[in-house]
């Protein structure tokens, strides 16, 4: 049975399903293809539970610092009412039924089942046939990458699905991978009360990031009782008494009740058939030109193309892939400002260039760094006030090409320096910008200090 669509999207998480609702609502026929939930990994394993999580831990930890604020008595909340309540709301599939209601009201067709390209602008789902008139729309995302290690096909491990979905908190939890999720989630269940260990192969955590930015989340977790071991692989694993038991490089075994897998993620070609519309199974990521096109009548957006694994790269791709579609004007998709927050807290808040990618680049480049802590706020602030602004400027042009901002609120702090990197804004600009008193972001004006007159703030 052959059915046919202007355009039909297979993957239907936060990608797929905004550009399915844009064409539908400009009037075109849509199919709509979701093997498990719309929303994709965002909304139930991902973003939104993890930093629900992540803000249940934190105000865990903003309670237990009452003491230290105040000099009061020591306050030990108990992590297990507040937990139960995140974990119940977190674990919650509503969003699928909205999202279907939603999609079908503006006339999209919605199939549920596993699709497979068969050809240019046809995509099987079981016995069904469907062609586009337009094109199709891979959104399919990615699967966290599991690792060749001798024995972890022998034991019970976590993803992040079970890392959000386990009503039970381990005693003690191993961390392969000190990458964004690893670190959010070890020190959310550190401070629901896990002992918690985790093991990062590169030299530092965070390792695409600054290495200030994992030197410094490695101190705060070393205070906070969290084992953290850089510079160290997993050679096997096994299972014990009571739980894993993970051999390293270097050291003795490693045991915890629980081991999570949080190595990274990865695209899964094969089974989607794109070699019927002449592109390579074997490749990490699907290429995309500026405007998300991938092959004839096809389009691709969101982790699937490796652009950056992010719910606002797949809302931004999806955006304007959409235009592609509808024959519109949008601007070809650009990266150079692309932000990156790992929710830890300290938060870690980067965009555009590290200095170390720059100067690969063959910038030459000037860094401008504030520490936090001497800043107003900082002080006003005093405990848990660690972090830091640094910036990145392209001498020859004037411009922040990247900029890194950690703190108790790294992430919003952000949006100043993305916007600066983003619209290219003279540094000059930036400096005799007022900055309101006493903010964190205010801690940007002493970086700009540095840069310009070397001195420390
Ligand atoms: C623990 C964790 C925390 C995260 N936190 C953040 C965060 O704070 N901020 C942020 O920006 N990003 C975060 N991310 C990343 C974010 O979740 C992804 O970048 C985003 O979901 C990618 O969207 P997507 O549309 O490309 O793919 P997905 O959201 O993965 O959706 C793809 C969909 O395609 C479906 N599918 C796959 N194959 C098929 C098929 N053959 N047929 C039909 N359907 C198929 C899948 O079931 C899925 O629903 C986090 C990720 C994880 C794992």
């Amino acid at each position: 049975m052959t059915d046919t669509a202007d355009v039909i999207v297979l993957g239907m998480g936060v990608g797929g399903e905004l550009l399915a609702e844009r064409v539908a609502d400009a009037g075109l026929d849509v199919v709509g293809i979701e093997a498990n939930l719309v929303g994709g990994e965002c909304p139930y394993w991902g973003c939104i539970p993890t930093k629900m999580m992540t803000r249940a831990a934190n105000a865990l930890a903003e309670a237990r610092r009452v003491p230290q604020l105040a000099g009061t008595a020591t306050v030990e909340p108990d992590w297990s009412p507040v937990a139960a309540r995140i974990r119940a709301e977190a674990t919650d599939t509503w969003y699928d039924r909205v999202a279907v209601e939603r999609f079908e009201e503006k006339g999209g067709r919605f199939v549920r089942g596993t699709g497979r390209l068969d050809g240019p602008g046809r995509v099987q789902v079981g016995d069904r046939t469907f062609e586009a008139r337009r094109g199709v729309v891979l959104a399919t995302g990615t699967r966290p990458a599991i690792p060749p290690l001798p024995g972890l096909d022998t034991v019970e491990y976590w993803t992040n699905h079970e890392a959000v979905a386990t009503k039970e908190l381990p005693r003690s939890l191993a961390v392969l991978g000190g990458g964004a999720v690893g670190v959010e989630l070890a020190q959310v269940f550190a401070r629901f009360g896990s002992k918690v260990t985790i093991v990062e192969r590169s030299d530092g955590l965070l390792p695409p990031e600054e290495p200030e930015a994992g030197a410094l989340v490695a101190e705060v977790f070393g205070s906070e009782a969290i084992d953290v071991r850089t510079g160290v692989g997993a050679r096997s694993v096994a299972r014990a008494a009571d739980g894993v038991e993970v051999e390293l490089d270097d050291g003795p075994p490693l045991r915890a009740e629980r081991l999570l897998v949080a190595t990274g993620r990865r695209t899964e070609l094969h089974p989607l058939g794109v070699a019927s519309v002449g592109l390579d199974a074997d490749a990490h990521a699907v290429p995309v030109d500026e405007h998300l096109r991938a092959a004839d009548r096809l389009w691709a957006i969101g982790d699937i193309t490796g652009l950056g694994p992010f719910t606002h790269i797949a809302v931004y791709q999806a955006r304007i892939a959409a235009a592609d579609i509808l024959g519109g004007d949008a601007p070809p998709a650009d990266y150079h400002a692309l932000p990156r927050v790992t929710f830890t807290d300290p938060e870690v808040g980067a965009v555009g260039l590290t200095e170390r990618r720059a100067r690969e680049e063959g910038i030459d480049v000037r860094v401008g760094m504030a520490d936090l802590r001497t800043s107003s706020r900082g002080w006003i602030h005093k405990v848990a006030n660690q972090g830091f602004n640094k910036i990145i400027e392209d001498p020859r042009r004037g411009v922040l090409i990247g900029a890194t901002s950690v703190g108790p609120h790294g992430g919003e702090t952000l949006g100043l320096l993305t916007l600066a990197v983003h619209a290219e804004v003279p540094i000059e600009k930036l400096r005799w910008m007022i900055y309101a008193y006493p903010t964190f972001h205010r801690g940007i004006e002493d970086a700009l200090r540095d840069l310009r007159e070397g001195e420390r703030a």
